[in-house]
């Protein structure tokens, strides 16, 4: 089954459940000043969840744009290493506003991954997790779906782990959330990793498909946990994930719509390998790339905007690790609309703009790459121990337009850290002399980064995992 098909055939089963099908909504989300861009199909219905809108329905199914590449659910980082992770992905959903709960939540996903007129997968691979303190969904999974006890994992509330599921879903600090029940695939022993909630679960093993999420509480911005007005169910299932599954492949690279990509990313490279890591960022990054700017969102210094600009920047230095000569990210978008243009007539549409937009950005980056490259590679060569000094990072981005996560990519690659601290204070020193600066009418910018008229923004960067916000110069 085509990735296409599958998105289909799983709308039309909710359809026959009574759902009504809802287009996606944009990555950029409606008058949520919360959320950097939509990052799961429940997104759009929050305020339904939290009983402060009504639809004419009380059932719903999606296909949703998502992209989790700042805020709360940040994957920009794992992508090219994991196989089950993109910036850009598509959230198949299914939606009850205060219908039905546990029981028929669990059933519908049941019947669709396993009846014999939808998808036949063998119940033997599929494991389970619930919540550790919920019996009831245990129960309901055990003695009436009738999965054994030894493949229903109960998961605490694992609150530091980066990859580990916690059973416990919440869209970001505060809103619409509830202990969860997610439905794992066993790709074979062939592949690395341990069954979810053990040590080795950061593998590719066992894959988490689908997450069946209870929503029951709104948390506050205290941290209180006030109930919903009515219990509801909003569940997510990665459509590459189900559909490496379906296909037989392990990794979500190797389903048709990414080795369609992947051909063309190569073709534009002149022949590179299609299982190149950097060909996979590549690829992946043209996805969240180009829905970002057919959403409206535009390369930038702050907030959204600075974000796409970090992906474009980062696909840019894997296109020339590749040897890419000259602009080549903006020449995958006409592949990628021949792919997902049907789905999304929005892509096609904007398809011009889209181009004209990566083109300029690639343009102005190639301006600095090359020499940023070399001063990181220079100071690399003279490293003593195995940290990158804060002043290159510094200098890095203040000259060179290099994201911190940037530098911190190919530091990752070569096995070192970098200084943050050291960074933080070469931002320090910076602000004071672009204060002092200022007093004097002068203004201070950085060689290579588009000058927007603002001497401070606020970033959004990820650092060993941990989302914080920093304000920088421009
Ligand atoms: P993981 O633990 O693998 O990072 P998750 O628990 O963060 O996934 P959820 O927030 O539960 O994911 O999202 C629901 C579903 O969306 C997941 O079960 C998975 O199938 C899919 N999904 C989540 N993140 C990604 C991603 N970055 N790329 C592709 N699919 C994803
Ligand atoms: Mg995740
Ligand atoms: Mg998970
Ligand atoms: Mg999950």
């Amino acid at each position: 089954m085509k990735t296409a098909e599958l998105r289909q055939a799983f709308l039309k089963y909710f359809e026959q459940q009574g759902h009504t099908i809802v287009p996606s909504s944009s990555l950029v989300p409606h008058d949520d000043p919360t959320l950097l861009f939509t990052n799961a199909g429940m997104n759009q219905f929050k305020d339904v969840f939290l009983g402060r809108e009504e639809r004419d329905y009380v059932r719903a199914t999606t296909s949703q744009k998502c992209v989790r590449a700042g805020g709360k659910h940040n994957d920009l980082e794992n992508v090219g290493y994991t196989a089950r992770h993109h910036t850009f992905f598509e959230m198949l959903g299914n939606f009850s506003f205060g219908d039905y709960f546990k029981r028929e939540a669990i059933n519908f996903a049941w019947t669709f991954l396993t009846g014999d007129q939808w998808l036949k997968l063998p119940k033997e691979k599929l494991w389970i997790t619930v919540y550790a303190e919920d019996e009831e969904a245990f129960n309901i999974w055990n003695q009436e779906v009738g999965v054994p006890a030894e493949r229903i994992i109960r998961i605490g509330d694992n609150k530091g782990a980066r990859y580990a599921s916690d059973n416990f879903w919440q869209m970001g600090d505060t809103g619409p959330c509830g202990p969860c029940s997610e439905i794992f695939y066993d790709h074979g022993p062939e592949v690395a990793g341990g069954p979810p909630g053990s040590p080795e679960e950061d593998g590719d093993r066992y894959i988490e498909i689908w997450n069946v999420v209870f929503m029951q509480y709104n948390r506050t911005a205290d941290g209180e946990m006030l109930p919903l007005p009515k219990p509801s169910v909003d569940t997510g299932m990665g459509l590459e994930r189900i559909t490496a599954v379906l296909q037989g492949v392990h990794s979500n690279y190797e389903i048709d719509l990414f080795q369609d990509l992947l051909k063309a990313a190569s073709d534009v490279l002149g022949g590179v390998d299609t299982t190149e890591a950097s060909l996979r960022v590549v690829a992946d990054h043209i996805r969240s790339c180009a829905f970002l700017i057919a959403d409206g969102v535009m390369p930038s210094n702050e907030g959204r905007g600075f974000v796409l600009r970090r992906i474009i920047r980062r696909a840019a230095r894997h296109g020339n690790k590749l040897g890419a000569s000259g602009s080549f990210f903006y020449k995958l978008v006409a592949a990628l609309v021949d792919l997902m243009g049907d789905a999304y007539p929005q892509l096609r549409s904007s398809q011009k703009q889209i181009e004209k937009v990566l083109l300029q950005e690639e343009e102005q980056f190639a301006k600095t790459l090359d020499k940023g490259l070399r001063l990181l590679e220079q100071d690399i060569a003279d490293l003593k121990g195995n940290e990158i000094p804060g002043e290159t990072i510094f200098t890095l981005y203040d000259t060179y337009g290099f994201p911190v996560d940037l530098t911190n990519d190919i530091a990752r690659e070569r096995g070192l850290t970098l200084d943050y601290e050291g960074y933080e204070k070469a931002m320090e020193q910076q602000r004071e002399r672009a204060r002092a600066a200022s007093k004097f009418g002068i203004d201070y910018n950085a060689a290579g980064i588009e000058i927007e008229g603002k001497t401070e923004f606020t970033g959004y960067e990820c650092i060993d995992g941990h989302e914080t916000i920093r304000t920088v110069l421009v």
